[in-house]
């Protein structure tokens, strides 16, 4: 076993703070390698945190918008300077490619200097009125303290398109990234602590979800909670989070369908859905699970998928040519592995791949393509979280869009084909808040709203200038003259 000696801690009020307990952060490629420790947060840490944040937040507020997007702007020179040492901290401790988690940090950088940005924007609209005063307009405050709960598979972009506008809007923020991405964290808090933020401003805790999760939904100084994760963990704190009184927004889970129309650009089609099924090894929120193919080219588009899922090249993240890194942890590995066995229980035939790569050593799974499933198997019903798509024939665009529907989920949706007409009408059917055309599921840009329908998501969407809307409160300013 190598163990390093890197030590991360949590950001609280200004200072870097050893929590109690220790975790191993682990290379998924080579789980013998211990990357770094993180010091674990309790919730006494928590507790300070959230009391810091608050103090916190009327200076902050009180900042010209201007300003706080200097800092911003600057938290992105920082991450642009060190894009290469964070995304190779990020391929190790997440086990997405290099490639992939440059491109992330990249990402981040942009969606920083795009709310750096905002900070010019107007912040509020004027009213004629009809009674007579002479000043009637409404603007945009923000809410208080904003709670940070991020996933681990987009260890950056999420923490980026959640915080950036939180604090550029005036807010302060606890921020509670997932547990096995400690050393990614840490370099965006340090990124946005180099830039200037001030104490309080920005307080990273590192901690588990069960230790940390009733502090940030039950504390009264916590105005607002913003979570992306699982259905499972989302729930639980809009329970908590609601009987408390708190602004609540979630993105979770998805089991984004594609649809493969018979006069599609078959080669296009297998390339994008490889993309979305197999890339960061199926750990997108956005992957596609689901294939919904017209059965006349059903045999060719299978072969051309398979093709793909057996010679894309799964291995180390940090070796050049690697398109599939490893599943994040031991933990995820085994739940992919049990929806691959349940699939062979439920009757469903392995095109390609179908179990762990095992002449490497860390936690890979082999991209795999299945058929045969009906659509109340498990498989075709809940996320798997892994690079695996299901093949699902129908015989019409209808039948493929209500095949498709039939989820608790909304969060993505692919078709492909030629024919314009079938893909507005896609636009209209389809019940997801991102509709691509021609395109992989997986794959967003930060100007536009994002964020899913049905069980995906709830209480607002993220990123471009939505964020607005979620992370401000409106005021509304009646002002009349004295009389002379
Ligand atoms: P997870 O639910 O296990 O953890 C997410 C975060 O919640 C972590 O920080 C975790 O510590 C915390 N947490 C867990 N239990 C908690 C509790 N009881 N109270 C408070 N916090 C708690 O999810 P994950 O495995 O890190 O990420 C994968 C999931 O995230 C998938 O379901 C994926 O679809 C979803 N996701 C959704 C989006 C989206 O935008 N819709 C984006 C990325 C990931």
């Amino acid at each position: 076993m190598t163990v390093t000696t890197a030590e991360v801690e949590s950001y609280v009020g200004g200072r870097w703070r050893a929590g109690p307990s220790r975790f191993a952060d682990l290379n998924p490629a080579h789980p013998d390698q211990i990357l770094a420790e993180a010091r674990m947060a309790d919730a006494s840490l928590a507790t300070e945190a959230v009391e810091d944040a608050r103090r916190a937040f009327p200076a902050w507020h009180k900042t010209a918008a201007p300003v706080r997007g200097a800092i911003l702007r600057k938290a992105a020179d920082l991450l642009e300077q060190r894009a290469d040492a964070v995304g190779r901290d990020m391929a190790r401790e997440e086990g997405k490619t290099l490639g992939e988690a440059i491109g992330e940090t990249r990402r981040a950088v942009a969606i920083l200097r795009y709310y750096a940005g905002q900070g010019l924007e107007p912040d509020g609209d004027t009213y004629p009125s009809v009674t007579g005063v002479a000043l009637l307009f409404a603007r945009r405050e923000p809410l208080g303290v904003v709670a940070a709960i991020t996933p681990f598979n987009f260890p950056i972009a999420i923490p980026a398109w959640k915080i950036a506008p939180a604090l550029a809007y005036g807010n302060t923020v606890v921020w509670k990234p997932a547990e096995v991405v400690p050393l990614t964290s840490q370099h965006f808090a340090q990124a946005l602590i180099d830039a200037g933020i001030p104490d309080g401003v920005l307080n990273l805790v590192l901690g588990t979800g069960v230790e940390i999760g009733p502090v940030l939904t039950g504390h009264q100084d916590v105005d607002v909670i913003t979570f992306t994760g699982s259905n499972e963990a989302g729930k639980q704190v809009r329970r908590d989070a609601t009987e408390h009184g708190k602004k609540v927004q979630l993105e979770l889970g998805g089991k984004n369908p594609a649809i493969v129309l018979a006069d599609a650009d078959l080669d296009q089609a297998a390339e994008q859905i490889a993309r979305a099924a197999f890339l960061s090894a199926g750990q997108k929120c956005t992957a596609t699970s689901r294939v919904i193919v017209e059965r006349p080219v059903l045999e060719e588009f299978s072969q051309r998928l398979a093709e793909r899922a057996r010679t894309w090249k799964v291995g180390d993240p940090l070796e050049s040519g690697t398109q599939v890194g490893p599943i994040v942890s031991e933990r995820q590995l085994d739940k992919v592995l049990g929806y691959l066995k349940l699939a062979r229980d439920e009757g469903a035939t392995v095109v390609a791949g179908g179990g762990r790569e095992k002449d490497l050593p860390g936690y890979y799974v082999e991209p795999t393509v299945l058929t045969n499933l009906g659509p109340e198997s498990r498989v075709v019903r809940e996320e798997i979280f892994g690079p695996v798509a299901a093949l699902l024939p129908v015989s019409s665009y209808e039948e493929a869009i209500t095949l498709a529907n039939d989820t608790p989920f909304g969060l993505t949706a692919s078709l492909f084909t030629r024919d314009l007409g079938k893909a507005l009408q896609f636009v209209e059917d389809i019940r997801v808040g991102v509709v691509k055309i021609n395109q992989e599921t997986g794959g967003l840009e930060f100007q536009v709203p994002f964020g899913g329908m049905k069980g995906s998501s709830s209480g607002g969407r993220e990123q471009g200038k939505v964020a607005r809307d979620f992370f401000t409160q409106w005021k509304t300013v009646y002002m009349d003259v004295p009389p002379a």
